[in-house]
């Protein structure tokens, strides 16, 4: 199905050529052991046997069916750049699975010769050898859900791992040569001192990973912790002196920070994500999942609307069972108007620290650089994004204290509130 397309105002300028984006490929695993109430995912509570082979099989049905309705990916004149098998918890799948999900893909679609490919796992989920498993499977890099090395920080969170058990699965990606792994950790939990955050980093650190993300707790509409949100939540100033301290402790073990929410040691940057945060494109494969794909506008579509790449969203059904009952999958697809682009490329390119080339943004959205341009202009003279004449676009430290209210500046007009 194609959603008609917004009615966008005045049509911005066509730029020249269109080029097509890399190309990632995101895998969607939608079960849990049980489900977190800070969870806002398309993860569900496995409550009898996992349906291991069937939910493979219907993966496998999902990109055939994904690869046919697209000139270029039915072509293979497109490589996947990174591949990114998420949840939920992909973990609870064995290798053999995982391994049948990987070279099923390779066999759709060409992967580029260093493609990256990342699982994440939650160590709740880990026996020993399992990790070695994976990377025989075809996983080179792993996302580790540690969350916080506080036993009752853990049992707060409902998760259903110890921080020893994220120890143990640590020693298991060692011994597996997985040492490209991430560790995700959240910070402003309830009951948190400043200090009990910077103990959660130097237990990280402690497990010697080649990244880190550490993401704030908020309160996901929808989810438990929303409902009835955690009395005892550290108040926004001392969330700052959080954050600030633990990137200090961060950037003196060497980790960079590269992403809003993202460190990493030189070279161990997830490329899959910043491939996100360029305004990339990516096949969203299983339940819930969605994609972003680009192409080149046919002469039929070449209308004033058109802007010199054609992007449309995709999305799955989210609930496991329903997802499974129909092959191929059903999707959802909508146009990404002209009008929209600013903003969804901005939203994703200013979480970058070092923020993007300037051509970048005509190469991924199709549009020259003069839609945005004045808006970046006014920004840079308020302090908020840096000059342009540099040649890039890059939000200043003023400007990621105060990214939301900078995004609306690049909504359409007739949108903004
Ligand atoms: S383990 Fe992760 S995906 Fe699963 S419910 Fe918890 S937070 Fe959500």
């Amino acid at each position: 199905m194609t959603a008609p397309r917004a009615s966008s105002g005045a049509a911005p300028p066509i730029a020249a050529s269109p080029a097509l984006p890399p190309l990632g490929l995101y895998l969607h695993f939608p079960w849990c052991v049980s489900k977190c109430p800070y969870c806002d995912f398309n993860s569900h509570a496995v409550r009898d046997a996992l349906p291991e082979a069937d939910y493979v099989d219907a993966l496998l049905a999902d990109l055939d069916a994904e690869v046919a309705n697209d000139a270029t990916l039915a072509a293979g004149s497109r490589e996947v750049v990174s591949v990114f098998l998420g949840g939920g918890t992909p973990s609870l799948f064995t290798p053999g699975s995982i391994g049948r999900v990987l070279e099923g893909a390779r066999r759709r679609l060409p992967f580029a010769a260093d493609v990256e490919i990342t699982m994440e796992a939650n160590p709740g989920t880990i026996e020993r050898g399992r990790f070695a498993g994976y990377a025989g499977a075809g996983v080179g890099r792993v996302s580790l859900g540690a969350q916080s090395f506080d036993a009752a920080a853990l049992q707060r969170l409902g998760r259903i791992h110890s921080p020893d058990d994220t120890r143990r699965a640590a020693e298991e990606l060692h011994a597996a040569g997985l040492v490209n792994f991430n560790l995700d950790l959240m910070y402003a939990l309830p009951g948190q001192s400043t200090a009990q955050a910077l103990h959660d980093v130097e237990c990280a650190l402690a497990l010697a990973p080649a990244q880190v993300s550490h993401y704030n707790l908020t309160l996901e509409p929808g989810t438990p912790f929303a409902a009835r949100p955690p009395p005892d939540l550290p108040g926004d100033d001392e969330v700052e002196v959080m954050l600030a301290l633990v990137a200090a402790r961060l950037a003196a073990a060497g980790f960079r920070r590269y992403e809003v929410s993202a460190y990493a040691r030189a070279g161990r940057e997830c490329r899959h994500n910043l491939n996100y945060w360029r305004f990339g494109d990516y096949l969203g494969i299983g339940a819930g999942a969605h994609g972003k794909l680009s192409a080149a506008p046919a002469a039929a579509d070449a209308s004033r609307d058109a802007a010199a790449l054609q992007i449309r969203r995709t999305l799955r059904l989210r609930e496991p069972r329903r997802y499974l009952g129909q092959r191929p999958a059903a999707v959802t697809v909508s146009d990404v108007p002209p009008a929209q682009r600013p903003f969804e490329f901005m939203l994703n390119a200013l979480r970058l620290l070092d923020g993007v080339e300037i051509g970048l943004y005509e190469r991924h959205t199709g549009l020259p650089w003069e839609t945005v341009a004045p808006t970046v202009s006014g920004l840079a003279g308020r302090g908020l994004l840096a000059d342009p004449a540099g040649g890039r676009l890059q939000a200043t430290d003023r400007g990621l204290q105060f990214l939301n209210d900078l995004l609306i500046e690049f909504l359409p007009a007739e949108t903004r509130t």
